[in-house]
């Protein structure tokens, strides 16, 4: 399907890129084996050259020789790094945006919002700086004192997908750079351009501040590239987000070295509505979770189980608000649904679609392809009835697609909710308070994120973000996230002439 007529020429696109990437500060890249591919059109907007097996090690041996000198950098004079890249972020906040929807394909207020919220965490990072708090415990012993101290843990690994191309960057290494740590990124090989923008952005905050830039470090190239990391012992923590299947791949491997991960993997979200829930506020929230950023969220909902009493009204209200919906060119104000990010994705939406229908499902709307420039894949969000919450229904399928099943029990419905492999964002709708608790109490959700009222997308950087089961227990983001950045030492300070044991054993 190609409309090549109503296209933005590739060049132009081309150098809109080119622009972009000026004035971010970074100069086109020579040629090479990696393809920055724009998904509004299919078309190849810059290549780039692949870091080989030699550029890794260096960029690892130069993130290890700046740890020496970070760590000991007291942490609020190295939030004045962060905070001058909050101050570069807004002044291109923009032109960040624009290249995450030439890029990425997000709509330009979700791009926008993306950079802001790389700002908010830059601020975030800023006050912890002051608050990377340890405890003090009484002693068993007279004359003793016994405390933790938190230290700076070493390199950090970031490997990050392309639906966040900078936030999920920029939660890790705000939080990792105040906490004393350098970080090694390797962004997903089909976002490399937001990456050479976000790494030179920070190198020259750290300049402007008088801080060493070699405390980041940028690697590109495909998931070859980001195992090299994965497997180098210097590397103290690998901070992993992506697909289930990365993250099994990536997990036994730092294991089997005794390093730690941070895995941020797939979810599979789903909502519960209850009869007294507000329908009209249910199907705002629904319909931006779901329909969002082309399903190209971690927190998509993908799943709503609605009472059988409100399921009928509920979903006659959520398809014409679907059929409502823009879908195209990202770059266009009123769009609000761009492309998927490539033919593989679309192939995915495809055969889970046709795997819904032979289950029993019914197809209620969307689903299709529809015209976009280029050979973008732009398609309408699908919603589709099922009898039964079946295998396709489990699995995270990349795209926008929301199964919708029914139930009478909430208990029940609480158990199909968690009858899934993955564990991320969850939401239920009601106004009933009994219920609301029943979701979030300990036999509730087994999400790691579960709201009331909400939809299962766009958490604020405030609270700590992940999710359990399979999507792999890592917490980043906002509340004590930090503690994974760090290593903990427990110290026993005695001040007395008397040397007590603990536990009262005496050794004489
Ligand atoms: P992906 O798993 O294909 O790739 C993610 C990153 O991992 C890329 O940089 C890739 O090169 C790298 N990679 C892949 N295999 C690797 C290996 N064996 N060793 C080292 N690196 C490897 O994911 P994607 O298609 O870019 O992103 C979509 C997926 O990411 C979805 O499943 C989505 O739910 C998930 N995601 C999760 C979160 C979260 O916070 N939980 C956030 C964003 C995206």
């Amino acid at each position: 399907m190609s409309h090549a007529l109503t296209a933005p020429a590739t060049r132009e696109l081309r150098e809109r890129a080119e622009n972009l990437l000026r004035r971010l500060g970074v100069e086109p890249p020579a040629p090479g084996e990696i393809s920055a591919r724009t998904p509004i059109t299919g078309s190849e907007l810059i290549s780039l050259p692949a870091s080989d097996k030699a550029e890794v090690e260096a960029a690892i041996a130069r993130a290890d020789t700046a740890f020496r000198g970070w760590r000991t950098v007291p942490a609020p004079q190295r939030a004045a790094v962060v905070r001058r890249l909050a101050a570069l972020l807004t002044e291109h906040q923009d032109e960040l945006g624009e290249l995450v929807t030439l890029e990425a394909g997000k709509i330009g207020p979700e791009a926008r919002g993306e950079v802001q919220e790389m700002i908010d965490v830059c601020e975030f990072a800023i006050g912890l700086s002051r608050q990377l708090y340890g405890r003090t415990m009484p002693s068993e012993r007279p004359g003793h004192r016994l405390m933790e101290t938190w230290h700076p843990l070493g390199v950090v690994g970031v490997i990050s997908a392309f639906n966040f191309p900078v936030a999920v960057w920029a939660w890790n290494t705000a939080v990792a750079l105040v906490c004393g740590d350098t970080v090694v990124w390797k962004p997903s090989e089909a976002t490399p351009l937001t990456a050479l923008a976000c790494h030179a952005l920070l190198r020259r905050a750290a300049a402007d501040v008088g801080a060493d830039p070699e405390v980041h470090q940028l690697i590109q190239g495909p998931a070859a590239v980001g195992e090299q990391l994965v497997d180098d012992p210097r590397v103290a923590l690998v901070s992993a987000t992506g697909s289930v299947r990365m993250g099994q791949q990536v997990a036994p491997r730092v294991a089997a070295r005794f390093g730690r991960c941070l895995l941020e993997l797939g979810g599979n979200n789903a909502a519960i509505v209850t009869p007294t829930a507000d329908l009209e506020l249910a199907t705002r929230g629904i319909v931006f979770a779901a329909a969002g950023t082309a399903g190209q969220r971690c927190t998509t909902l993908r799943r709503l189980i609605a009472h059988a009493d409100v399921a009928g009204p509920l979903l006659d209200r959520i398809s014409a608000a679907y059929r409502q919906l823009r879908v195209g060119n990202p770059l266009e104000d009123g769009v609000l649904v761009g492309p998927l990010i490539n033919e593989r994705a679309y192939d995915g939406m495809r055969a889970a679609l046709e795997r819904a229908l032979a289950d029993g499902g019914e197809l209620v709307c969307g689903g299709e392809r529809v015209e976009g420039p280029g050979d973008g894949f732009y398609v309408r969000p699908a919603i589709v009835r099922m009898p039964a919450q079946t295998a396709v229904v489990r699995e995270e399928t990349f795209a926008p697609i929301l199964y919708v099943m029914t139930y009478q029990d909430l208990d029940a419905a609480i158990e199909m909710h968690n009858a899934v492999p993955q564990g991320l964002s969850s939401s239920i709708f009601t106004q009933n308070q009994r219920e609301a608790e029943r979701f979030l109490a300990a036999d509730g959700s087994d999400c790691g994120i579960a709201n009331v009222n909400i939809g299962t997308s766009g958490a604020e950087i405030g609270g700590a973000f992940g999710g359990e089961k399979q999507t792999g227990g890592g917490r980043e983001s906002g509340s004590d996230s930090w503690k994974a950045y760090m290593r903990r030492a427990t110290n026993t300070v005695n001040y007395s002439t008397e040397l007590p044991l603990a536990q009262g054993i005496r050794f004489e």
